[in-house]
């Protein structure tokens, strides 16, 4: 086994947005390599493909060397088993998150106890931020600038005008 340390960052990036790239920012500076990893299987139909959602995710850490973008279907436990993972990244924006939070990793400790799962907090100015509240915006024509790069905004626009 090599020394290089790396860790997985797993979500639904639909679409990615500025507090994310705040998460993957602040795992780049701990870890010699970060992989986005898009979760393919989620209960609701997305906006955008994985396809798109990995092409985002891409044009958005363009300016992070050590960051990787890949997908995901199935158990995250699975893919960092299969992909050598031993740490995992997740966001941390308010006490509402935690409760989801601490229950998925006690449930991920069970299934996989080698893998470490570190929670991150984002800036203040992207606590209030998810990638639902960006769509929602997005449809009603609203700016969502201050929330996305300026390549989601374009591609947010592409969408919602077909
Ligand atoms: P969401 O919860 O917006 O649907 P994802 O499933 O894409 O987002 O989230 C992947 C991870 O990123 C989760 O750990 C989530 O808490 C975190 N995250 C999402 N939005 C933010 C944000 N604005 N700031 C910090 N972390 C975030």
């Amino acid at each position: 086994m090599n020394n290089v340390k790396r860790a997985i960052y797993p979500g639904t990036f639909d679409p990615i947005t500025l507090g994310h790239v705040d998460i993957i920012e602040r795992a780049a500076f701990l870890f010699d390599e970060v992989v986005v990893t898009v979760a393919r299987n989620i209960g609701k139909q997305p906006l955008f493909s994985v396809e798109e959602r990995m092409d985002m995710i891409r044009e958005s850490v363009r300016h992070l060397p050590g960051v990787q973008v890949d997908n995901f279907d199935g158990l995250i436990v699975d893919y960092a088993k299969k992909t050598g993972a031993r740490a995992m990244i997740r966001g941390l924006r308010a006490m509402s998150d935690f409760e989801y939070e601490f229950q998925m990793a006690l449930v991920n400790r069970t299934l996989y106890p080698d893998m470490v799962q570190v929670f991150l907090m984002p800036h203040e100015a992207y606590t209030h931020l998810n990638s639902t509240v960006v769509r929602e915006v997005a449809t009603f024509q609203g700016d969502v600038s201050p929330f996305v790069s300026a390549y989601v905004v374009k591609k947010l626009k592409e969408k919602l005008e077909k």
